[in-house]
């Protein structure tokens, strides 16, 4: 039996025949991998227990002719406090779902991994009350899975006339994809009203992807400057909405848990 090994989330189960599950798992080594986990439901199974959605596991893959399968699994953190904590538990099922959305199954893509690994370890540590932070880092996983899926709005010059943006009056069109100035949008349904707190947050969590080696830090730093940063919730929630409905316009395809996160 040929098998391969790497560490991996799940981002999505669903049942599969009588007592089968199909899981999404999404790797370090092999980026989004679909596989089969035979008999995972039955009582007596090995893997039951040990497939559970969030969990970060050592997977053991065998290669199947349609599907993979997974053999075994270690699991190393299993995200308690997401697990056990409605709110928190939403922000992780939106990442999990734009995730599965924005990727292919058998991408390397170690930057994908980091920053959604992270972003969970960082869920996992707030508290309920942490309400601005949760947002926070919902935005930065928004932003930087854009970036590193080659979607990401023009912020710095107008994406109209192209001259810099300067923090006056702006708007942001969705059918030109980017910040522009309120005088270029007169004739533009798409574009709706962005407060320039808004583009500040956009360009202070944008995070450089084309350094890998640093990449892994630059997400650390990010969670960072969460930590500290003080914003309204205004403008919080229109930065969520703003950019959930700039992924669904690129990737043509709705992201049903956005409700969850209760911002529209
Ligand atoms: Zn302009």
């Amino acid at each position: 039996m040929s098998t391969y090994r790497t560490q991996g989330i799940i981002i999505r189960r669903s049942n599969f025949g009588e007592s089968s599950l199909i899981l999404n798992v999404y790797t370090k080594d092999y980026g989004k991998i679909e596989a089969v986990a035979r008999s995972a439901r039955k009582p007596k199974g090995k893997l039951k227990g040990h497939l559970e959605l969030f969990l970060l596991s050592d997977f053991i893959f065998a290669y199947g002719k349609s599907i993979d399968r997974i053999a075994n699994s270690f699991s190393l953190e299993n995200y308690e406090n997401v697990k056990n904590n409605l709110n928190i538990s939403f922000g992780a099922y939106y990442i999990s779902e734009l995730t599965d959305r924005v990727t292919e199954n058998g991408y390397k893509n170690e930057r994908m991994y980091y920053l959604f690994k992270e972003t969970m370890d960082f869920l996992n540590s707030l508290c309920v009350d942490d309400a601005l932070k949760y947002y926070l880092a919902i935005i930065q996983y928004q932003i930087n899975v854009m970036q590193l899926s080659g979607f990401f709005p023009e912020i710095n010059k107008c994406v109209i006339c192209k001259e810099d943006i300067t923090l006056e009056e702006n708007a942001f069109s969705f059918s030109y994809g980017g910040v522009a100035g309120k005088k270029c949008v007169c004739n533009d349904d798409s574009a709706i009203d962005i407060d320039n707190d808004a583009i500040k947050i956009m360009r202070l969590l944008q995070i450089d992807k084309r350094d890998a080696n640093i990449y892994r830090n630059n997400i650390k730093n990010n969670i960072k400057i969460i930590s500290k940063l003080k914003v309204k919730k205004k403008t919080i929630f229109q930065l969520i909405r703003l950019m959930n409905k700039f992924i669904e316009n690129n990737i043509e395809r709705k992201i049903n848990s956005v409700v969850f996160l209760r911002v529209v």
